[in-house]
């Protein structure tokens, strides 16, 4: 069947990306709640319908490390994109005390899982990982969002600034300097995903922006610096698993296979790690942070008034 927005009730913003916003809707003849991106672009309607024609392989990514797509439709020149709603968000809003180690196992489990389910079964890289792109639900649900399947749309978004925080591979960065597309290839995304993992474990992004005087400078440091690495609590294993996603040279990664293999995801699913009850927690720390913050805030404004 095909979704439009007559079925949709409206409902709460989820957030805002770089493209557009994210919000909550119920979809009434089935009762399902989703979460609907708008994409604003200004296209012609034939280029419109040639990204929903590609868009819908997404109705062929059914994997439990995914998250479900429901269908898409254009209205004037947005697009409109359901998926399935997950009820605790993105990762980069839990992340905050820092993940620990039994969790970030079974959070790089379902990603790499994800991601080589996306490889192998569609012929998709993913050329997106990062935080904000893993969703979480309350019962412990893992899944990714936001791969890359229409070439057309990609061109589309007319990339005008990497932005402040780069996940890009250093390979990547300097095949966009040379205005070279064609260096992508799925070892990227593992670079990506061992960024991932530390910005996980210390909660917040590796190369913050504040320690450098300019984009250019922590560009330079990605490229020419040491990679980073997970913090010395953290044990052997995972930080050696992320030093084999964090090679400066691509081809020395590890393949999604060996990281399936690596004594990290090994231990991992040898153990059971309660993803629900974290997930609480952090829902819990996130919301006592904001409250602090609004009444710091209070405070203050009463104290300048
Ligand atoms: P960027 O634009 O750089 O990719 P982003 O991933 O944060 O950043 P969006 O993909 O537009 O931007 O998403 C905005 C926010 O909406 C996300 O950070 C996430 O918190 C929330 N969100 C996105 N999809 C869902 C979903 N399916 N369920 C619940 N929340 C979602
Ligand atoms: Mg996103």
């Amino acid at each position: 069947f095909s979704i439009n927005m007559s079925q949709l009730q409206l409902e709460d913003e989820l957030g805002k990306g770089a493209y557009g916003t994210v919000r909550k809707v119920l979809h009434k003849p089935t009762n399902v709640a989703m979460a609907m991106k708008e994409i604003r672009l200004e296209l012609d309607d034939s280029k419109l319908n040639a990204i929903l024609m590609e868009l819908d392989i997404l109705h062929r990514a059914v994997a439990p490390e995914i998250v479900e797509f429901y269908g898409a439709f254009f209205i004037e020149s947005c697009v409109y994109y359901c998926m399935e709603y997950m009820d605790a968000g993105s990762l980069d809003k839990l992340q905050a005390a820092g993940v620990p180690e039994d969790v970030l196992g079974r959070i790089t489990g379902a990603m790499v899982r994800g991601l080589k389910f996306l490889k192998d079964e569609l012929q998709i890289i993913h050329r997106d990982v990062k935080p904000t792109n893993v969703l979480v639900s309350r019962r412990g649900g893992i899944k990714l969002c936001d791969f890359g399947v229409s070439g057309q749309l990609e061109k589309s978004l007319a990339k005008t600034n990497i932005g402040c925080q780069s996940y890009m591979a250093p390979e990547r960065i300097k095949g966009e300097s040379q205005n070279n597309i064609g260096t992508y290839t799925v070892s990227s995304d593992v670079w990506s995903l061992g960024l991932s993992m530390i910005e996980m474990a210390i909660g917040r992004y590796p190369y913050p922006p504040e320690t450098y005087a300019n984009v250019f400078a922590q560009l330079t440091a990605i490229v020419h610096g040491d990679p980073p690495e997970l913090p010395e609590h953290y044990s052997d294993d995972s930080r050696d698993f992320v030093a084999r996603c964090l090679h400066k040279v691509p081809e020395l990664r590890a393949t999604y296979a060996e990281l399936l293999d690596h004594p990290f995801l090994r231990a991992d699913r040898k153990r059971s790690v309660d993803i629900a009850k974290w997930v609480e927690e952090a829902l819990e720390h996130r919301d006592r942070k904001m409250a602090e913050e609004r009444q710091a805030k209070m405070l203050q404004d009463t104290v300048s008034a």
